[in-house]
């Protein structure tokens, strides 16, 4: 199960921040970004990222440095890190490591490659989060388990559509393209086609219909759908 989060791209080439930016935006993951360890500092204190995209060379602080230095304190420890790198030798990637980060990319990479990485190292750092049982006005929804409920009755769904649910009821009042539900919960692997998507949507609100809870599941027009207990307007 795949965790959004807010990542923070601290890079100095504007080029790569805005190929990050645009591929982190397709995927909807949400994000800030710092030219340099300074200004990083900064956004971590103000608003702590759930992961760190760490460019190795940096003017000032290099990110190797700056990485051991999130990871010897306290109030940024958890926050997992993944390298940027041009540097293709091993003992580099092992020095990458042994400072804390939680895994590196070379570069070139295609943002598919980097998706996948962010993606295992969320879920790898999060399990807790992904875990817990989450309530939204009478919906249960149990990732142990499987199991959906409303008002504790119990609402027969396939694996996909517990996926699909779980996934809105953990990002809710946030619109997602077919393109980034895609990406979310079938994984960035699959070649599945978009209207696939709609498929699944259709069986998820018909499973929720007859606790009236279909309402939740909203689709916004020419942009794609959104989990909201909000009335649509
Ligand atoms: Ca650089």
């Amino acid at each position: 199960m795949a965790v959004a989060g807010t990542i923070l791209i601290v890079e100095d080439e504007a080029d790569i921040r805005q190929m990050l930016g645009f591929a982190l935006t397709r995927a909807g993951y949400p994000y800030r970004e710092a030219a340099d360890a300074e200004a990083a500092e900064v956004y971590i204190r103000e608003e702590p990222p759930d992961l760190i995209l760490l460019d190795w060379m940096l003017p000032g602080m290099s990110g190797v440095d700056f990485a051991r230095r999130l990871k010897r304190d306290p109030t940024s420890r958890e926050i997992p890190i993944i390298m940027l790198t041009a540097r293709t030798e091993e003992s580099d990637k092992v020095r990458g490591l042994e400072v804390g980060a939680d895994d590196y990319v070379t570069k070139p990479f295609s943002p598919r490659e980097l998706l996948a990485r962010i993606k295992a190292v969320l879920r790898r750092t999060a399990p807790e989060r992904a875990q817990q049982v989450i309530e939204v006005e009478g919906l249960k929804v149990d990732p142990q388990t499987h199991r959906v409920t409303v008002e504790d009755a119990p609402v027969a769904l396939s694996p996909m559509e517990f996926r699909l649910l779980h996934f809105f009821v953990n990002h809710p009042e946030r619109v997602y393209s077919r393109n980034q539900l895609l990406d979310q919960v079938w994984g960035g692997n699959v070649y599945v086609e978009e209207r696939t998507v709609d498929v699944h949507i259709r069986r998820l609100r018909k499973a929720l219909a007859p606790h009236g809870l279909d309402k939740y599941i909203q689709t916004v027009r020419s942009v794609g759908y959104r989990f909201s207990t909000q009335p649509k307007f």
